[in-house]
Parts: structure tokens; C-alpha cells; sequence
């Protein structure tokens, strides 16, 4: 109400206002027509459309609308530098930016947002490179390369590890980012000698992708892992090697595909590949022709060419140094996949126990890609051995079980591999001499809420607490510092620490706990995990039970109630796969069959206590011999995730970080199109509203003394002009402009305003002309 008042006789004076459509809202921008007078009930507006409404206004002030910014600062490419900070001005800000100006990036503080073109831009060439090699953050437009550019320098001046974090949802452009940041550190870095380490490191990328992306509904090249790439550096700063960290790769896809969507790309390039002499041997045909590359209808991708992805894949691996022998290995193990797919299961007796023919075709090929005895194999699959403290006995199974029991199995060969790439790649990118500092790039999955949510999009928004709570932290820390360089006093801003919610996931007798629990009970089942939720947690504010389930919860995220369905947690806590299959595998006549399976890799950082025990089962009813797809049997998947994560955050804690947020503008991936309620979704998520809420809360808007005196110089009395004292003549102007004390304070270098006091300025100093 006080803004009403204050400012009624503004000329250009907008307003938002939303409006409920359904369930949520939008912001449009409206222009008062009719001055508000004391007592109105209602504000006359016209809209954009020209149409006028009549706009009410309640006492307590709770449908006030949101002032504009004026005209100075709308476009500014620092969200934060908004002297009214707020929804509607962010997201006003950031639309004119990226429409009218085609500019995709733009700061909120230290934050860089990045808003996904869909279309190829000529901002990445090398020569932009060196333009922003050099160069101040401050000086420049907002860039990824500036963000890569202040990490690079502030390694070589603080002498410390860097980090680059880049977060959003499923097709925001995260990959690309990490990607340009990348080729800014290969190109600056660039070493004199001929290890072609830069060249090698880019290799990784379309090694990486063939085997952990695919195509989704979201994005054509959807990354289904989280990844953490280290650049080392010498004490020159060029580069001389990396090293790469994998979280949660999606095993599902392996054998499963929603509609319109695809296996991991590799399935296809080798499939496009088949007819090529040296591929005889994998009997392969179209990927039509197999379950496992088929179920999401569509096996091509528009624009894309899978046989010639496949080259470069190739040689992709061939810069890498990884062997002809060891890439003909990967393609038989993919190859062996599909086929396990294929496998005829029929139904015998009543149902309760199934075969597969000595003669199929699908089964002979997978042994013998792989390696593997054939008997042994044709039996285990449809067999499962039981073991009790008196006996050890043998049991059929019904086609589900024999089908679960492959696709498991299928899951882990893939796995496996997956980890064994990984492990090599890391080989070829590790370098003996010293490092002397690095730069980390985490290009991890953002925020998710679905309609269904299961395991893993807990995983992924706990990932997601873990570092929304870095970031308040971080933020938190830099405001702090600040206002002791500037030498003002400290208020104390709240900020949302979400310690709480993340205790509730990964504290004792945490969700995570519990499930790890349920896990280890012979009868355990995701309903009874549930209860012990409901029974322990009910109390907690960010946990919720939904009133009409009993078989799922909520939490309260920092970003979003979300609601989970416990439905499968435990299995795919669990991971399990038979061991009597493994154990086929394991004695492969190839090597490297061997090996995978002999020493089982894992993708996650090796967890610090006990390792190798044994695989002892304390038995109290009849179990089947099952072994966890882990390095440790007792470990489950949650339980190496947040080990994981620690690692992943004690090593971010030690760097020094810098923030990318991708946004996605509109979900039918098309050139500069933004759909504002999509964006506020993700701004929400990503906490660039929350960062923008800190710095509201404090003193949003800062001006050099030298900046300031320039600008308002009009509203100065002639005499008060004449003092010298620069500080001294701002100080003074000041305290007789804006009344209240509170509104501003006198830092060192900067003055430090309120949220809404330049605004009022610009007012003052527009009623001057
Ligand atoms: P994410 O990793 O967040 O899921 P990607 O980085 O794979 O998303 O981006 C999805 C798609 O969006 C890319 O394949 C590309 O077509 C487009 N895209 C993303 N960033 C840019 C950009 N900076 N310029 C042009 N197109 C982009
Ligand atoms: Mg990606």
C-alpha cells in the first residue's frame, strides 16, 4: 500500500498482477490509468492487450501487484541489480532479454542463467574464446565463457581447485554447458607439447554419450547419468590430464523404453554398424528386430545418423588408446545384450516352471559372444538355487521370474561395462606428472517431480538438498565477506537452511536408513517400509503422509512437495542380481568377460571401511542365493549414493564454486520461445528465486560513490556540489532524499540500498526533468 501512495503520480508506472488460470498462475504487466486515492477498493489498469480492469486491492495488502523497475534496469544483466526484486520482475527481465535482445544468458549474483536457445548461436567460436580470455566477469556479457574465464583466473590467483556446478531439468542444455566450458579450458589451457591431452579430454564427451545418453521425450540426447569431470592443470596452467566420477546411471533404459523413447545410443550405432565385415560375428540386424532397442516404437532419431555417430564413437576410443581387441570386447558385450533380450521363455507344466530351447538361436550367440558355457547358462536362467541353514536345493521358475531375473541380469552386464569404459577413460586421461590445481565440471541432474515418482528421482532430488544447501551456504558466506570488505555493519539475513529435510533423508533411521533396513528383512516389502515411515517421520515437517495412500509419502524439498510412490524401492535398493548366473559369467575364456564381472566395479567412489566381506546370508527362512550388483554385498544402492555423495561434497567444499542454472524455455524444443510458467517452475527449483529472496532480504542494489554522483548529480543543490569530498557529498544528498536510515548504508567503496530505493530515486530524479 505504501508503494501506492508513494508513487502515484509516476508517469510510466506498471503494475503486475496475476491472474488465476486453473491451478496456477501467470504475470502480465498492466499500466495504472486512474491515480490511486486513499480508500480505493480497486486500482484502474490497462493491459497489454489495451483491455482496462479493475484491479482490487484488499486491506491487508495481500493482492497488492508488484511494481515494475524502471526503465534503467530493465534488461540490466544482473537479476540482483533490479531495484524491485521480485517473480515478475525476474522473469520480465530475463523474457526481454532473450526475446528482444536474443541474449540466453544473464547473472542473478554470482549465478549464471542460461536459457536454452534450441538453435545454434554464434557465440562459441574460438575467437569469442580468446575475447573472453582475459578478461574481468564485470566487463563482459554474461557468458558461459566468462564463468569458465573467472574460474581459470581465480584458480591461477587464489591458487585454489575450482568447480563449475551446472544444474536444471532434462533438456535445459546442461550437457552443451559443460561442454563449452570444456572446450574454453582445452583452448586456454592448451599445452605446448604434443600429448594431445586437450584433444583427448573433448574425446570423452562422445565416448561418454554413446554409452550414457539417449533419447527421451524431454531431449533427443538426454544424459542418463550424473557426472563430475576434473581438469588438472600444471603449475603453468595447461592442462595435463582429468579424471571423470559417474553417478546413477539409469539401468532401467537397458531394458525397458517408454513410448518414443530409446535404448542408450550405442544399442543403435552398433546396430547401423551390423553389416560391416568385422561385425559378422555379433549377428546383429536392425534394431527393430530386438526387444531391448524396439519398445519405444521409433528407433531413429531425426537429424541424427547412427552408423556415422558410430565412427566417431570409434574413434573417439581410438584417441583414447583404448585397443582394437578391448573395442571389439564392448561391441561384443553390447551385441550379447540384445541378444539375452531375445531369449524364447516358454511356459511349462502349470506355469511354475519355464525353458529355454537348446536351440535358440539368441541364446547361442549370447554364450558365445560372451564366452560362456551353454548348459550351464540355459539352466541357470530358468533355475534359482535356495539356501537354508539344512540344505542347499534347486527350484524352477515362472516365466516373470526367469524374464526379472534377465533383465537383471542384463542390467548388470550393461553396468558393468559402463563402469569399465568409465575406468578406462580415466586411464587414458590420468598423467603422471604433478598437478598442480584443478577445475571440476558437475553436469548433474536438476530438481525432478513427475506424476510418478520412484527411487530415482528420490535419489536425484536428495543429490539436488545436498547442493541447494552448498550453494545457500556459499551464497551466505559471500554476502558476509562483503559487508566486512565494505566495513557495514552485519544484519542478519534468514535464509532457508535445509539441514532438516536432509537429515530426514540421511540422518539414523533416516528414509534411507529405514529402507536399507527393509532391505535386509527376509520378508521385508515396500508397504511395511512405508509404515515405518509414517511411524517414525509423521512429526517431521518435511515429511508428509498423503491422506488417500498408504503406500507413499511426501517431502517437503526446498523447491516442491513431492509426492513418492514406494512401490519398487526396495528391489531397486536391493540391485540384485543371481549369483549362479554371475558366476557363469565369471568363468567367460575371455578376459575381459572375466574380469568384469570378477572384481565388481563400481562407478561410485570406493566407500572407506571393509571391504570383501563375505557374501555370508544368516538365513531364518528359505532366501535364494542372491548377490548385491556392488563391490560389497551389504552395500545397497542408496547406501553407496550417499556415500557418493559426501565424497562429491567434501571435494565441492574444498573449491572454490561458480553456478550455471539451465532453463528450459518451452517444452516443444523451439527457437526462442519462452513460456513464463515453465520458467518460473525451474527458477523455483534451481533456487535462483531463493538467491533473489537472500538478496531482497538484505541490500539488493549497490552503487559505487562515483556511479551514484554521476547519476543523481541533478538532484543536488549548487553549494553542496561545491565540497570535494566525493563520499562526503553522496552521504549528504543521501539522508535528505530518503528519509528512513534503514533504507541505506555507507560501505567503503559502495553505497548499499534497500530493495525499492532506486526506483524511488529514478522517480525523483525523472520528476527533476
Ligand atoms: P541437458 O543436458 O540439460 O539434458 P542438453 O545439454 O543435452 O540438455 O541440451 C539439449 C538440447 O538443447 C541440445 O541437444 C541442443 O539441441 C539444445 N541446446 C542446449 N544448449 C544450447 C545452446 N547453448 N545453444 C544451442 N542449442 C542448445
Ligand atoms: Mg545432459
Amino acid at each position: 500500500m505504501l508503494y501506492v501512495r508513494k508513487y502515484c503520480s509516476y508517469v510510466f508506472y506498471y503494475f503486475w498482477f496475476c491472474t488465476w488460470q486453473k491451478t496456477s498462475y501467470i504475470w502480465r504487466s498492466a499500466e495504472i490509468i486512474k491515480d490511486y486515492k486513499e480508500g480505493d477498493k480497486s486500482l484502474r489498469l490497462k493491459l497489454e492487450d489495451e483491455t482496462v480492469c479493475e484491479y482490487p486491492i484488499d486491506r491487508q495488502g495481500s493482492q497488492l501487484p508488484f511494481l515494475r523497475n524502471p526503465d534503467i534496469l530493465v534488461g540490466e544483466n544482473d537479476l540482483t541489480a533490479l531495484s524491485y526484486l521480485h517473480e515478475p520482475a525476474v522473469l520480465h527481465n530475463l523474457k526481454v532479454r532473450f526475446l528482444e535482445s536474443n541474449h540466453i544468458y544473464t547473472y542473478c549474483g554470482i549465478v549464471l542463467v542460461a536459457i536454452n536457445p534450441y538453435e545454434q548461436l554464434p557465440i562459441y567460436e574460438q575467437d569469442v574464446i580468446y575475447a573472453y580470455s582475459g578478461q574481468n566477469m564485470g566487463d563482459m556479457d554474461p557468458h558461459i565463457f566468462a564463468v569458465a574465464e573467472e574460474a581459470y583466473k581465480q584458480m591461477a590467483r587464489d591458487e585454489k581447485n575450482q568447480s563449475i556446478i551446472v544444474s536444471g531439468e532434462s533438456g535445459a542444455g546442461k550437457t552443451v554447458s559443460a561442454k563449452y566450458a570444456m572446450r574454453f579450458f582445452a583452448t586456454v589451457g592448451g599445452s605446448a607439447s604434443d600429448t594431445n591431452i586437450e584433444a583427448k579430454v573433448l574425446a570423452s564427451s562422445p565416448i561418454m554419450e554413446a554409452i550414457g545418453n539417449a533419447k527421451t521425450t524431454r531431449n533427443d540426447n538426454s544424459s542418463r547419468f550424473g557426472k563430475y569431470i576434473q581438469i588438472g592443470f600444471d603449475k603453468r596452467y595447461h592442462i595435463i590430464g582429468a579424471n571423470m566420477r559417474t553417478y546413477l546411471l539409469e539401468k532401467s533404459r537397458v531394458v525397458f523404453q517408454a513410448e518414443d523413447e530409446r535404448n542408450y545410443h550405442i544399442f543403435y550405432q552398433l546396430c547401423a554398424s551390423a553389416s560391416l565385415p568385422e561385425f559378422k560375428d555379433l549377428s546383429l540386424t536392425c534394431a527393430e528386430d530386438f526387444f531391448y532397442t524396439s519398445q519405444g516404437g521409433d528407433t531413429s532419431i531425426d537429424g541424427v545418423d547412427d552408423a556415422d555417430d558410430f565412427e566417431k564413437t570409434r574413434h573417439a576410443f581410438t584417441l583414447l588408446g583404448v585397443k582394437e581387441s578391448h573395442q571389439m570386447a564392448i561391441f561384443k558385450i553390447i551385441a550379447s545384450i540384445l541378444h539375452l533380450g531375445n531369449l524364447e521363455i516358454q511356459a511349462e507344466r502349470d506355469g511354475d516352471a519355464c525353458s529355454i530351447s537348446g536351440q535358440d538361436e539368441h541364446l547361442n550367440n549370447f554364450c558365445s559372444l560372451l564366452g560362456v558355457e551353454h548348459s550351464q547358462m540355459q539352466h541357470w536362467l530358468c533355475h534359482r538355487k535356495f539356501v537354508t541353514t539344512a540344505e542347499t536345493y534347486v527350484k524352477t521358475m515362472s516365466v516373470q521370474q526367469v524374464v526379472n531375473a534377465r533383465n537383471a541380469l542384463a542390467k548388470h552386464i550393461y553396468a558393468q561395462l559402463f563402469n569399465w569404459i568409465v575406468e578406462h577413460v580415466n586411464k587414458a586421461l590420468h598423467t603422471t606428472i604433478k598437478q598442480h590445481s584443478f577445475i571440476g565440471v558437475l553436469d548433474i541432474y536438476g530438481f525432478e517431480t513427475f506424476e510418478v515418482n520412484s527411487f530415482e528421482q528420490f535419489c536425484i532430488n536428495y543429490a539436488n538438498e545436498k547442493l541447494q544447501q552448498q550453494f545457500n551456504l556459499h551464497v551466505f558466506k559471500l554476502e558476509q565477506e562483503e559487508y566486512m570488505k565494505e566495513q557495514i555493519p552485519w544484519t542478519l539475513i534468514d535464509f532457508y537452511d535445509n539441514q532438516p529435510c536432509i537429515d530426514l533423508i540421511e540422518a539414523k533411521l533416516g528414509i534411507l536408513d529405514l529402507l536399507d533396513e527393509e532391505c535386509k528383512v527376509p520378508k521385508g516389502t515396500d508397504q511395511n517400509w512405508a509404515q515405518k515411515l509414517y511411524d517414525r517421520h509423521s512429526a517431521s515437517q518435511h515429511f508428509q503422509k498423503p491422506r488417500m495412500s498408504n503406500t507413499s509419502f511426501i517431502v517437503v524439498h526446498f523447491a516442491d512437495k513431492v509426492e513418492y510412490q514406494c512401490e519398487g524401492f526396495l528391489e531397486k535398493n536391493r540391485d540384485t542380481v543371481y549369483e549362479e548366473q554371475i558366476n557363469i559369467l565369471k568363468a567367460s575364456k575371455y578376459p575381459m568377460v572375466a574380469d568384469l564381472f570378477h572384481d565388481e566395479k563400481d562407478s561410485m567412489p570406493a566407500p572407506p571401511v571393509g571391504k570383501g566381506t563375505s557374501s555370508k546370508i544368516s538365513v531364518r527362512s528359505a532366501r535364494p542365493a542372491v548377490k548385491a550388483a556392488n563391490k560389497e554385498h551389504k552395500k545397497t544402492v542408496g547406501h553407496q549414493f550417499r556415500n557418493s555423495l559426501h565424497l562429491l561434497m567434501e571435494t565441492l567444499n574444498a573449491t572454490t564454486p561458480h553456478y550455471v542454472r539451465c532453463i528450459k524455455p518451452n517444452d516443444e524444443k523451439l527457437p526462442f520461445k519462452f513460456d513464463p510458467k515453465r520458467a518460473v517452475q525451474q527458477l523455483r527449483a534451481c533456487g535462483v528465486l531463493e538467491t533473489i529472496r537472500i538478496s531482497a532480504a538484505g541490500y539488493p542494489s549497490r552503487w559505487s560513490y562515483h556511479d551514484f554522483l554521476n547519476r543523481y548529480r541533478v538532484l543536488m543543490k549548487k553549494r553542496d556540489i561545491s565540497k570535494n569530498d566525493k563520499k562526503q557529498i553522496c552521504k549528504t544528498l543521501l539522508e535528505n532524499l530518503i528519509t528512513d536510515p534503514d533504507k541505506f548504508q555507507f560501505g567503503r567503496t559502495k553505497i548499499f540500498f534497500r530493495a525499492g530505493q532506486v526506483a524511488y530515486l529514478e522517480k525523483l530524479r525523472a520528476d527533476k526533468f
